[in-house]
């Protein structure tokens, strides 16, 4: 019943084609294509189903989607690329009458800079077109979306207070290394942070706002408030909520690494001119651009190949104040992802398999046309429950914690 097309092979992709490989009642047609074809070729290999397809693509080309989709024609596209993609495949979809699905919003390569209004300015196109799209649809943004409808839906009449608290407590060995793209991660990670508060926007200095948070079974770690994409589209959404936060760990050794790179430039975006020596062993030199901080990011471990050695646990929840029938409650949803399961089934990490996962039930909310309506939607928007039900069945189930001390 579903023909799908995923774009981008690395740590994320990889574990959704494995979910929507296992799930072929609903995904009946597959196709990976990304920059390097030998990759998606790869994810193949190791999914042990030669009916899926591979192709290769460069996303960044409207002309090279379009022909692709034309080629396959799929009825959905699940991005898995990086963020600098999502308008293009966006603008290929509507050409060519594809549905749409992603789980970061779009970035302009040389701005750090992420908000939802140029994705939301397609809402009319795909709205005219009869055709849906959906952002973010990871764990955060994504499953956090997700938690909140549920929230508001089942135990609360009114949402005031959102902390959405993202632990990761796994250890993989490495003196320094990021849990996904690194060119993403860092652009996000030293960003000023922003949270809500009584109808403002109001920012702190990058990583000085933090407290210790209790993760379940793992403890107290120190949590760093950050900006994050969904609190844009949950307080549009939800209008009663008064305080929206959301908070990350962070160990000091990562910290400190950190800010060796920022202080030494490394994390630079802006192109500069670099001398470097020919490859014909000439011995001459030839001035090239490159932008430091994706020099770094082929220097730094690969994300996806952390996971052999990965220890430990990810915690990701959120923690809700609100009034039920009139009094005031608490409610805390979230679930724990140990590494180690996720790369026995998939061969990554918990970072990827936490993002990989609901993009796949995503793409199956879709397909059971649960989640089918024109336009361009944040998770939120759709009913949470068969969603959550997913959740439960495909590998990251949730507990919930009823008017427990939220410590925030
Ligand atoms: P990776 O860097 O591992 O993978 C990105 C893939 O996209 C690579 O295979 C890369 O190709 C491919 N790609 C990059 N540029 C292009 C292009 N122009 N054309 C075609 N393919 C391209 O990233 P992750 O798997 O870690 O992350 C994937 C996405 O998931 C990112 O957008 C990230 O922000 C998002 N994410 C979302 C989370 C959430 O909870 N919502 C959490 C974590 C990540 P190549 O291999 O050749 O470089």
């Amino acid at each position: 019943m579903g023909k799908v097309l995923v774009i981008g092979a690395g740590g994320v992709a990889t574990v959704a084609c494995h979910k929507i490989a296992q799930n072929s009642d609903v995904f009946t047609e597959i196709m990976i294509a990304s920059r390097t074809k030998a990759k998606c070729d790869k994810i193949v290999e190791a999914i042990g189903n030669p009916n899926i397809k591979t192709a290769q693509v460069d996303a960044d080309s409207v002309e090279e989607l379009v022909k692709l989709f034309n080629d396959f024609k799929p009825e959905l596209v699940v991005n898995l690329a990086l963020p600098y993609q999502d308008l293009t495949i966006m603008e290929a979809c509507l050409q060519c009458g594809v549905n749409y699905l992603d789980t970061a919003n779009y970035e302009p390569k040389d701005e750090a800079h992420f908000e939802y209004s140029w994705q939301w300015a397609y809402k009319k196109r795909f709205e005219d077109a009869g055709l849906t799209a959906i952002l973010g649809c990871g764990f955060d943004p994504g499953v956090s979306g997700v938690y909140t409808a549920y929230a508001a839906k089942h135990h609360f009449d009114e949402i005031t207070h959102l902390d959405i608290v993202d632990c990761n407590a796994g250890n993989h060995h490495k003196a320094f290394a990021t849990n996904f793209n690194p060119e993403i991660n860092i652009r996000e990670i030293t960003q000023k942070g922003l949270y809500y508060k009584d109808g403002e926007w109001l920012e702190t200095d990058p990583l000085s706002v933090h407290q210790p948070i209790t993760y379940p079974n793992i403890g107290p770690r120190e949590s760093y408030l950050m900006h994050h994409e969904e609190l844009e589209s949950l307080v549009k959404n939800y209008p009663t909520i008064k305080q929206a936060r959301f908070w990350m760990t962070f160990g000091q050794q990562y910290l400190t690494y950190l800010d060796v790179i920022q202080n030494i430039g490394m994390s630079r975006i802006d192109e500069m001119e670099y001398e470097a020596p020919l490859a014909d062993g000439s011995g001459k030199n030839v001035k090239v651009k490159i932008v430091p901080l994706q020099f770094l990011k082929a220097v730094l471990p690969n994300p996806q190949d952390l996971g052999e050695n990965y220890e430990g646990e990810t915690s990701i929840g959120c923690r809700i104040r609100g009034i039920k029938d009139g009094k005031e409650r608490t409610y805390y949803v979230y679930n724990n992802c140990s590494h180690q399961e996720a790369y026995k089934e998939t061969g990554m990490q918990g970072v990827s398999y936490t993002t990989g996962v609901p993009a796949m039930i995503g793409a199956m909310m879709f397909f059971k046309g649960l989640w089918k309506r024109p336009g361009v939607w944040n998770v939120e928007e759709f009913d949470p429950d068969p969603f959550m039900e997913q959740l439960n069945k495909q590998g990251l189930p949730w507990h919930e914690v009823f008017d427990g001390d939220l410590e925030l």
